[in-house]
């Protein structure tokens, strides 16, 4: 399945629990790039203004461009880890409802069709992992083991675990990472025990979540700029591949839990917000042919 062994070579990111606006506090960038390939496969269809069909997971320029007609998220949970279904009494809606807006947004100029999962039997659960922690090779190898779908043809699959642990690097666990993408692979896993700490109330957790999982499928598309060239100069590249813009999701600030409440605020009162800045749309913008 996969190809190449996996090096992260740059430095795990840690979004830190507040500030969901950016993705707070993290040293470096919660992007893990490595080596490893994905498989090939999938549907080829042959509609009239279908670009080139592509092999594995798609650059970010085919994935942007014509060649990609559909985005399909894979979700898989470990007991007990499961992403949140429901934003609460209060705000009462379906949370995937933002990532679905944000991924169409990011795919409205290429017209990708963008599936999200809209109910807990969408998803598999794969038990209990027996693990509290998770490196990157652990977490690709469980990837290896239960990601179903796999990307080719003009069908771009993204593969998101949800794990009842921590992040670990060469030092062991990490307490304030929130997510993770694997480089080219297509992998994200996002780690419940610390999203659960972003808040007592449910619709911060739930609407948190989700701004997670937006940033980390940033990061895999390809921004900021590490796949998606720059139209700008917004590339916060002091703190990795992260955005200048204090309100894109692609920020990753140092602040706390009043930026956190006017994010949830305007979720729940707007229902449909775009999480990303100008700058960061104008960029894959620019790759729609
Ligand atoms: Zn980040
Ligand atoms: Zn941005």
């Amino acid at each position: 399945m996969k190809t190449g062994t996996p090096v992260p070579t740059a430095c795990i990111a840690a979004m830190l629990l507040f500030a969901l606006v950016g993705c707070s506090e993290d040293t470096t960038s919660d992007d893990v790039t490595d080596t490893g390939g994905s498989d090939a496969a999938a549907d080829a269809d042959s509609g009239s203004n279908v670009g080139p069909s592509f092999d594995g997971q798609p650059t970010s320029e085919e994935l942007f461009s014509n060649s990609v007609t559909s985005v399909v998220l894979e979700v898989d949970y470990e007991d007990g880890a499961a992403p949140y279904m429901s934003t609460g009494p209060v705000a009462g809606s379906d949370p995937w409802e933002l990532s679905q807006r944000n991924l169409d947004r990011l795919f409205e100029d290429n017209g990708a069709v963008v599936t999200v999962p809209g109910a807990l039997s969408d998803m598999e659960n794969i038990g209990d992992t027996g693990r509290d922690s998770h490196t990157v090779q652990q977490i690709l190898d469980l990837a290896d083991q239960h990601r179903d779908m796999s990307s080719g043809g003009h069908t771009a699959t993204y593969y998101i675990i949800w794990l009842d642990g921590h992040f670990a690097d060469g030092d062991g666990a990490v307490d304030n990472v929130l997510g993770v993408s694997l480089g080219d692979t297509g992998v994200i896993a996002m780690f419940k025990p610390v999203i659960e700490s972003l808040g007592a109330i449910e619709a911060t957790r739930a609407f948190g979540e989700q701004a997670v999982l937006i940033h980390e499928f940033g990061h895999a598309a390809g921004l900021v700029n590490r796949g998606v060239p720059l139209t700008s100069e917004h590339h916060d590249a002091e703190h990795g591949a992260h955005c200048i813009n204090r309100n894109c999701v692609m920020h990753y600030t140092n602040e706390g839990a009043a930026e956190l409440a006017t994010f949830v605020a305007r979720v729940v009162t707007a229902g449909d917000v775009v999480l990303f800045g100008d700058e960061c749309l104008d960029d894959v913008d620019a790759l729609a042919e």
